[in-house]
């Protein structure tokens, strides 16, 4: 059974065209919601029409600057790095269940502000995010040093101290699910953070936030700034008084905050970027199957995957019949209102999104591709794509090498494993791919081949907190998620002290 959204369980509001009450738009720094210096708002969308939904604080450099002093207060003074990790533990586990509790609440706003459908939303994004905030709570006390081996004049052990502020930025295609990414494990570690939204999402993060508070989080552990990539976010890539910073967005984005991190304290980045992942049917794949999968892994959250499936490389034997038969997918799609059952796509996340995306619709039919299905914008309100199919995708197209980031797939063919080795690893990318054989050594070697972070086999798009996730190449550095991402928020402090006189020497 589909979950049709509870309109009355939110707050006051009942209309669906406003369907949750917005309480939290101002920035929060020092566990207080304040206004920004400036005074100045920026207004925040509903992809459906593109009607306003609030206006929110706009953070600035000065915005930023204060939460960093109080992320560093935090952090020096503030008992957060000090408390046991098991009290800390404690508070994410309660914020993973103030979670749980207003997850229709916190669904409602995520369709809202991003047109994310609502079914989505509250039964996959929702309970992960619980599920991850419990996983980082279960590491905050199970992370501990080494004692090394040393010459026996020496007692050398590890420490593993947390590094300190954490500057964060997030992207707006997962804004709930990226916040709790980046501040899970962060916390768990001990850090104090300042994290910037994206423009287009900064709703959900605000009401998690306060939930965190209500868990018990100190004042100033965690600071929340609203605000634009050149300014607030130019502005905390650049501090000199953040310690580390942790990226989610384009490559473009990625090398300018990866530059004002080098240019100002050398502070370690990690970088979640961009991607055109692979998704490669072999002859021996079940048809009907492969042709689900790899619909889904292109289409899932209105293709605004940095892991989407966006080239879908298939055997020449069954090339034919799984073009006709991704297509007749395609057409069966069901795009409309998010908030509706049964619903499988909603809108773009904005109107710079979906005229890009049509772009690179028109760049595919000028370049020669067939336009199988779609192509068009849906309806004449709100950011609506039809779902688009394109097959003889060549190479050197454009809509074969770019991130599209919308419901557009591309279908090339191949002859053999060697090749399609070759060609889904000519990439600068290197983020996922999908491999769909029922041949165990199709399958061992595909995964080894790929120079890329994730390989699903005969599955796709399946997250968990434990698995880590992360780019080869121009998709990125460093892992998120799992036992890896500790290290992200970690120092290795070596302490040697003089054995005096060991009786066993
Ligand atoms: P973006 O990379 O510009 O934005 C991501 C985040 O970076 C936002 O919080 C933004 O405010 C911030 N940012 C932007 N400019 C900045 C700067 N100069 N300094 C510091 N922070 C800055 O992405 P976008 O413009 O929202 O989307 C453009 C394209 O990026 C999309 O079409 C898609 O291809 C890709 N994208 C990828 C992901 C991903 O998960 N890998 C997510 C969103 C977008």
């Amino acid at each position: 059974g589909r979950v049709v959204p509870k309109y009355s369980t939110f707050a006051a509001v009942e209309n669906p065209e406003t369907p949750v009450k917005v309480n939290y738009t101002q920035l929060l720094i020092d566990g207080k919601f304040v206004d920004s210096v400036s005074g100045k708002t920026f207004a925040t969308y509903d992809p459906r029409t593109g009607d306003e939904i609030a206006h929110v604080a706009e953070g600035d450099a000065e915005d930023i600057n204060r939460a960093v002093v109080a992320a560093r207060k935090a952090f020096d003074e503030g008992p957060w790095p000090k408390m046991t990790a098991y009290e800390r533990s404690m508070v994410l586990f309660r914020f993973a269940d103030l979670i749980d509790k207003h997850a229709e609440e916190l669904a409602a706003l995520e369709t809202w502000n991003n047109g994310k459908t609502y079914e989505q939303a509250s039964k996959a994004e929702l309970p992960m995010i619980s599920r991850l905030i419990r996983y980082y709570a279960g590491w905050a006390d199970k992370i501990h040093g080494l004692t090394a081996p040393a010459d026996s004049a020496h007692a050398v052990q590890t420490i593993h101290e947390p590094i300190g502020v954490a500057g964060q930025i997030i992207p707006w295609n997962f804004p709930l699910l990226m916040f709790a990414w980046k501040v899970a494990p962060a916390l768990a570690c001990g850090n104090t953070i300042v994290l910037k939204t994206a423009e287009q999402t900064p709703l959900s993060a605000l009401y998690a936030a306060k939930l965190l508070h209500e868990a018990g989080l100190p004042s100033g552990v965690l600071n929340v700034v609203s605000g634009f990539g050149p300014t607030a976010g130019a502005a905390l890539a650049s501090h000199m008084d953040v310690d580390k910073l942790a990226f989610t967005g384009s490559t473009q984005t990625g090398k300018i905050v990866l530059e004002l991190a080098a240019k100002s304290n050398l502070k370690p980045v990690t970088l979640e970027l961009g991607g055109k992942s692979p998704f490669i049917v072999c002859k021996d794949a079940d048809i009907d199957t492969a042709v689900e999968l790899a619909h889904f892994a292109l289409f899932f959250n209105q293709g605004q995957c940095c892991c989407a499936g966006s080239r879908t490389y298939v055997h020449e034997s069954v090339y034919d019949e799984f073009v006709q038969k991704a297509k007749e997918r395609a057409l069966k799609r069901t795009v409309g209102d998010p908030f509706k059952a049964g619903i499988e796509q909603g809108p773009q996340i904005d109107s710079e999104q979906f005229e890009k995306i049509l772009r690179y619709i028109r760049s595919g039919v000028d370049n020669g591709a067939t336009l199988e299905t779609g192509g068009e914008r849906l309806g004449d309100k709100g950011y609506y794509i039809q779902p688009t199919v394109f097959s003889n995708v060549k190479e050197d197209m454009l809509i074969a090498q770019d991130e599209i980031f919308g419901p557009v797939q591309s279908i090339l063919k191949f002859k053999d494993i060697d090749e399609v080795v070759r060609r889904a690893n000519n990439t600068s990318y290197g983020l996922a791919a999908g491999v769909f054989t029922k041949d165990i050594d199709t399958a061992n070697t595909l995964t080894r081949a790929l120079r890329v972070g994730t390989v699903w086999v005969n599955c796709y798009d399946v997250f968990d907190a434990a698995i880590p996730f992360g780019g080869y190449k121009m998709s990125g550095q460093g892992r998120e998620k799992g036992i890896h991402c500790l290290s992200n928020y970690l120092q290795v402090k070596a302490v040697v002290t003089p054995l005096k006189n060991p009786a066993w020497i």
